[in-house]
C-alpha cells in the first residue's frame, strides 16, 4: 500500500526533533508497489528515510520523503545458524530483543541503537566491537536505475567504519526493502570493550544491575561457560572471569545499561547520536597533539587513541572536551554533558540553525587547536 501525505510535518519523524516539513511524504508498506510508482512525477528530489535517527533536516524539505514501512519477518533455521529476513521498516532494536529472547547470537552488542533494519545496512551500524556487516548475509533492494528488485550479498556492499556503497558510490540508486541476517546458535560473544567485560564482572559480584527489574543470573547454573554451549570452546575462554553463563540476553541487558548512562534517550531529549566521526591522523601529527596535551595537563597525561594501521584514531569526544565544549549551549543546541560527541536539542525547540552554528563552532575550534577537520557523522538533509 502507498499512502501519500502532502505538506507533512516531520517533527516526530526525526530524533533530533527538528520542526520541519516536506512537500510530500510517502509511506510504502508493500515493496512490490515500488514497481508501479512513477518516480519522475514526484516532487524532487526524493529522499528515502528510516527512523530519522541519523539525520539533521536543515530546513523544510522541498521534495518527497519516502519511508519503507515493510515489517515482514521470515526465519529459516539450519544446524548452526538462523537466517532471518526482516522488512526494512522493522525497528532494529526489536530485532535485537527478539534474537536475545530466542538465544540467537549476533546482534546483542547492537542493542538499543535507534533506527530501522533498512538503514542498518546503509550505515553499517556498530557498537561495542560489533558491526551490522558481521551479521548481514544479503541486502534486498529495489534498483531505481534498472527498475527491478535485486539481492546483494553483504560481502559486495563495500562495508567499512559506519559506511557502505549505499552511502557512497551507490548513493540514491537503491531502496532497501529487506535485509537477511545470519544469526548463530553457537555462542559468539564479543567482549572486546573493557567496559562491557567490567560491567559483566560487576554483575557477577552483585553490583546492582544497570537495569532495574532484570533478574540476575542464578550462580547455581554452573561454572563460567555458556548456556547451550558445546563444551569448552574459544567462546568460553572469552567469558573467562565472568562467574555465570553468558547468554545473548545478559549481554543485551549489560549493553543497554551502559548505553543508558552515556547516551540521551531520543524519547526524552533530541539528538542523532554521535555527531562527528572520529578522525584518523598521521603518527607525527598525533605526536604533536600529545606534546600539546602534556603541556596543558602535565607530563603524565595520556591522550586516548587507537592504532589504525599506520595511522592513529583520536576520539573526537576527547578533543571536544579538551576545548571546553562539554555542556556548552548555543540557542537550543547543546554539547551533551555525558558524552561530548553528541549534540542535543536541549530545549526541545532548537532550530536547525542552532545545531549548525554549534557544529561549526566545534569544527573551527578543533581545527584551530589541533589542525584536524572534524566531519559530521550525522547526515545533513
Ligand atoms: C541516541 C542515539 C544513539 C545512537 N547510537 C549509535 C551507535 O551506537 N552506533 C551507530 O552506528 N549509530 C548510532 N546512532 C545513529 C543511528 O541510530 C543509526 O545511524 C541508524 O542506523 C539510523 O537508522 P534510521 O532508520 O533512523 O535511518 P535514517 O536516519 O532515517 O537514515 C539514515 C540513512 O539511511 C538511508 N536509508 C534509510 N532507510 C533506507 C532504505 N530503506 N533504503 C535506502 N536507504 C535508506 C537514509 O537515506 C539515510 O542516508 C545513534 C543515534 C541516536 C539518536
Amino acid at each position: 500500500m502507498v499512502t501519500r501525505y502532502p505538506a507533512y510535518d516531520l517533527s516526530r519523524r526525526n530524533t533530533f526533533g527538528m520542526k520541519v516539513s516536506c512537500r510530500l511524504y510517502m509511506e510504502i508498506t508493500e515493496p512490490e508497489d515500488l514497481l508501479a510508482l512513477d518516480f519522475d512525477a514526484l516532487p524532487q528530489p526524493v529522499f528515502v528515510m528510516g527512523g530519522g535517527s541519523n539525520l539533521l533536516f536543515t530546513g523544510d524539505y522541498q521534495g518527497t520523503v519516502m519511508h519503507l514501512g515493510n515489517a515482514s519477518c521470515h526465519a529459516e533455521r539450519s544446524e548452526e545458524s538462523v537466517l532471518v529476513t526482516l522488512g526494512s521498516g522493522v525497528v532494529f532494536d526489536d530485532f535485537c530483543a527478539w534474537a536475545a529472547a530466542e538465544s540467537l547470537w549476533g546482534p546483542e552488542n547492537l542493542s538499543l541503537i535507534p533506527g530501522e533494519v533498512g538503514a542498518s545496512a546503509v550505515q553499517n551500524i556498530g557498537a561495542y566491537g560489533v558491526e551490522a556487516k558481521d551479521i548481514i548475509d544479503t541486502v534486498h533492494a529495489f534498483d531505481l536505475r534498472e527498475r527491478r528488485f535485486v539481492d546483494i550479498p553483504g560481502a559486495d556492499c563495500g562495508y567499512g567504519y559506519r559506511t557502505s556503497n549505499f552511502k557512497t558510490t551507490w548513493k540514491g540508486r537503491y531502496i532497501i526493502t529487506a535485509v537477511t541476517f545470519r544469526l548463530s546458535l553457537v555462542p559468539t560473544p564479543v567482549l572486546d570493550y573493557s567496559g562491557v567485560r567490567k560491567a559483566l564482572i560487576d554483575r557477577g559480584k552483585g553490583v546492582p544491575s544497570p537495569i532495574s527489574g532484570h533478574p540476575r543470573p542464578d550462580k547455581r547454573e554452573g561454572p563460567a561457560g555458556f548456556a547451550g554451549g558445546r563444551g569448552r570452546s574459544e567462546a568460553e575462554a572469552i567469558g573467562e572471569g565472568i562467574p555465570f553463563p553468558l547468554t545473548p540476553q545478559i549481554i543485551r541487558e549489560t549493553i543497554i545499561g551502559i548505553r543508558e548512562k552515556k547516551l540521551p534517550d531520543p524519547a526524552k531529549i533530541g539528538s542523532a547520536g554521535s555527531f562527528f566521526c572520529n578522525p584518523v591522523i598521521e603518527k607525527d601529527h598525533f605526536a604533536r597533539i600529545v606534546a600539546l596535551a602534556k603541556a596543558e595537563n602535565g607530563p603524565e597525561y595520556e591522550v586516548p587513541h587507537y592504532e589504525a594501521g599506520e595511522k592513529v584514531k583520536v576520539p573526537a569526544a576527547w578533543m571536544i572536551d579538551q576545548c571546553g565544549f562539554k555542556g556548552m549551549r548555543l540557542g537550543g543546541a547543546q554539547v551533551y554533558p555525558n558524552q561530548p560527541l553528541v549534540i542535543v536539542n536541549a530545549t526541545g525547540d532548537a532550530t536547525p540553525q542552532d545545531i549548525i552554528t554549534l557544529e561549526q563552532r566545534v569544527i573551527d575550534t578543533i581545527q584551530d587547536k589541533y589542525g584536524i577537520t572534524l566531519h559530521p557523522e550525522v547526515e545533513h538533509v
